[in-house]
């Protein structure tokens, strides 16, 4: 009795452990797809109750009595907060939308002139770069043509030029450079930003494209960071077919490069007819 007992315990034992263990271990794959799958669902679900409350405060702002300082402050910070929230929202759908069509952004192609998108974002960064004294400095041809997604390459100068300007202390320089690079039938767009600022630990590079990754939380966080803006700078690029690296020094400063095939549509025809003929 006693074997054949210690041995139906022994036997339990073991479905248990296996039935367990079964429940334990989700495939990574799957667990990564859930996760991004339950970032897009909160996402989603978040941007209705926040939308409400940014109307909110906006029509309390509205009000005429409304010149008590310590309620002007408050609302000045749920709008800046609520606004950060939004901007944190519609970055973490456009990266769930480019999860959903195989890591690829949906791009709306044209030829448009590089050069002056650039030096709009330039300017939109005067304020900052001179309030931290940061002399900035953009280096182009007259005119550079581009075929690509304008929009989210004018996103992608943003965000690098922004972090530049963020982990560069006072005082410091920021360097914006528009290439075109190559012959005719090959040609590359490069755009590089490269800052004299904190720079980047060896073991750290590899990780900064990763999602939600900061290096240094606490100032990130001060910045107004939320680890979002280089991976959504690399899916830019990749989309394009292009790459994003990065060359830094701690205490030296930091050059990231994004290089983007830049062939024209009639171009591109000619080279397929030559492949063809
Ligand atoms: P964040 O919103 O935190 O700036 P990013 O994805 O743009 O997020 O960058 C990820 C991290 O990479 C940053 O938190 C910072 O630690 C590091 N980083 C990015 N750009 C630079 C730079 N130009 N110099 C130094 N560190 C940088």
């Amino acid at each position: 009795v006693f074997t054949s007992l210690a041995l139906l315990f022994i036997f339990i034992g073991f479905l248990l452990s296996r039935w367990m263990a079964k429940r334990a271990l989700v495939p990574v794959e799957t667990a990564y797809h859930q996760q991004r799958e339950f970032v897009s669902n909160a996402s989603h679900e978040l941007r209705t109750p926040l939308s409400v409350i940014l109307s909110a405060v906006e029509a309390l702002d509205m009000e005429e009595d409304n010149n008590n300082p310590f309620t002007k402050k408050m609302r000045k910070t749920l709008k800046h907060e609520a606004k950060r929230m939004s901007a944190l929202i519609s970055e973490l759908l456009a990266l769930a939308r480019t999860d959903s069509n195989n890591g690829v952004a949906e791009l709306r192609k044209e030829a448009f002139d590089a050069f002056p998108l650039a030096e709009q974002v330039v300017d939109s960064f005067s304020k900052r770069s001179s309030e931290k004294n940061l002399s900035v400095k953009l280096d182009s041809p007259e005119t550079l043509p581009v075929f690509g997604d304008r929009d989210k390459i004018a996103q992608m100068m943003y965000i690098l030029a922004d972090n530049a300007i963020k982990y560069t202390p006072e005082g410091g320089s920021v360097k914006i450079d528009l290439k075109q690079q190559g012959r005719k039938k090959n040609e590359e767009f490069l755009f590089t930003v490269t800052d004299s600022g904190i720079g980047i630990a060896a073991e750290d590079k590899a990780r900064i494209f990763d999602r939600f990754y900061r290096v240094d939380k606490v100032r990130s966080r001060k910045e107004g960071g939320y680890g979002l803006g280089l991976a959504i700078a690399k899916s830019i690029a990749v989309s394009h077919g292009g790459t994003i690296t990065v060359d830094s020094v701690p205490g030296e400063g930091s050059s990231f490069t994004v290089s983007i095939p830049n062939v024209h549509p009639a171009e591109s025809l000619q080279q397929q007819e030559l492949k063809n003929a």
